[in-house]
């Protein structure tokens, strides 16, 4: 269904106030829906887990299966516009959804995002207009397409098409007897062999389109992982050189035009060195909604991801985001809550929350947690925005915050 202006609080399809739908209740879902309710809008959440976050924080929690059909029926009952926080939820959820009521992104974009060899293939489609390539790769479907991998993807990282994160379902091979082993130890389901790039650094962008094709650009952030998880990003001046960065840009909504995307985007890149001694820029993937790598718009931009994401779904104006701060986000994975038991020598696998306190006393520091009942290592529970003044006001409280977590330093 198209998508016409939904206002906030104006009486909705059903007689009710205006309500937007999410599919999925994790933290981008809750992010979502403090959005959306700031707004003034009502909101529904449909996620099997009680415990949610976003069902935690929604005026209504469907509690059922993504393709449960009551479910659906009564999100599509409930809801005036449909969005989702998971690139993993059913196509086919969507496109059911998408007959009755206005979703966006759609469910064929949401389906080029869910699968990285269409993904790769879109983004070799829009090389010519975006100017920028994925890394070299070959798809893996058959014992035959095994064999004519060419040797010059190796040493390579052999990458599940489907339901990959966070690093999970990747396996980075050095030889043909390696690549082989990894794919009948990932059960030969089709995959992606990447070449393996020396990588100077890794950013992404978000962008949010409309119904109306309008676009608009949210800076570009510097983003740094460990063990395949992201852990800071960086947003200032300089912390993308600006040429890299305006070519990002440029790209990515080169990419989202193509595929006639509505609601917010996020494509990752690599910043590679060239053969010529210059740096360029390598498409990695991208994400059909806000992104964890965003998280920064929440204090250091005057329109955050989450705010875009419902004027997109709601069909209200897009307005140029203006970053006001240099910005850090710290990510707060659950391992922090073990930290405590290291430094303090204490036994047991009992968690203990980091020192808040100690944190929230630096000015500039904006904590968000997610309402997760458990902590667990590699569990995304929360994150830090550090703003200042300037940059180096920024870096200094982000060196104290990473201390008191026990984090690693930031690079010189
Ligand atoms: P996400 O959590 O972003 O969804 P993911 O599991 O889908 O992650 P990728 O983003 O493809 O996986 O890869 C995770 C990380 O592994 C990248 O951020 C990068 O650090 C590294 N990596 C991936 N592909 C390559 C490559 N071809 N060459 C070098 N490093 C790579
Ligand atoms: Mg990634």
């Amino acid at each position: 269904m198209t998508l016409n202006t939904l206002l906030p609080g104006s009486p909705s399809v059903n007689g009710q106030q205006t309500t937007l739908g999410v599919m999925g209740g994790g933290q981008l879902g809750r992010m979502f829906v403090q959005a959306a309710q700031a707004m003034g809008y009502f909101t529904v959440v449909l996620d099997p887990d009680p415990a949610s976050p976003a069902g935690l924080v929604s005026h209504h929690h469907i509690r059922t299966a993504y393709d449960d059909e009551q479910g659906l029926a009564q999100l599509m009952q409930r809801c005036d516009a449909i969005t989702t926080e998971f690139e993993n939820v059913p196509a086919h959820a969507l496109a059911a959804l998408a007959a009755q009521r206005p979703v966006a992104p759609s469910a064929a974009c949401v389906a080029v995002a869910q699968d990285r060899i269409k993904e790769k293939a879109h983004f070799e489609q829009c090389a010519p207009i975006s100017g920028v390539a994925p890394a070299p790769h070959a798809v893996i479907t058959t014992d035959a397409s095994l064999r004519a991998v060419p040797d010059h993807l190796l040493p390579g990282i052999l990458k599940t098409a489907r339901m990959g994160y966070d690093g999970k379902g990747q396996v980075r091979v050095t030889t043909r007897e390696a690549l082989a082993a990894a794919w009948d130890d990932l059960d030969k389901v089709p995959c992606v062999l990447e070449k393996m790039l020396p990588l100077r650094a890794e950013c992404s962008v978000i962008v949010a389109r409309g119904a109306d094709g309008q676009v608009v650009t949210f800076p570009v952030q510097k983003n740094t992982h460990h063990d395949g998880i992201l852990a800071l990003t960086e947003v200032f001046d300089g912390a993308v050189d600006t040429t890299l960065a305006q070519r990002a840009q440029a790209s990515t909504v080169a990419i989202a035009n193509h595929l006639r995307y509505v609601g917010v985007l996020c494509v990752e890149y690599f910043v590679v060195d060239t053969a010529g001694g210059t740096l360029d820029l390598v498409v990695n993937e991208m994400a059909p909604r806000p992104h964890n790598s965003g998280h920064y718009t929440q204090n250091a931009c005057d329109v955050s991801q989450f705010e875009a994401q419902v004027r997109a779904l709601a069909g209200l104006p897009l307005t140029p985001p203006r970053q006001h701060s240099p910005t850090i986000m710290v990510n707060l994975l659950g391992d922090l809550w073990f930290q405590a038991n290291a430094v303090r020598a204490l036994p047991g696998p009992q968690a203990e929350s980091p020192p808040w306190g100690a944190v929230l006393v630096l000015p500039g520091t904006h904590l968000h947690l997610y309402g997760k009942l458990g902590a667990r290592p590699g569990r995304k529970m929360g994150h830090l925005n550090i703003t200042g003044a300037s940059v180096a006001q920024v870096r200094d409280t982000t060196s104290q915050v990473l201390a008191l977590l026990g984090l690693p330093p930031l690079d010189a």
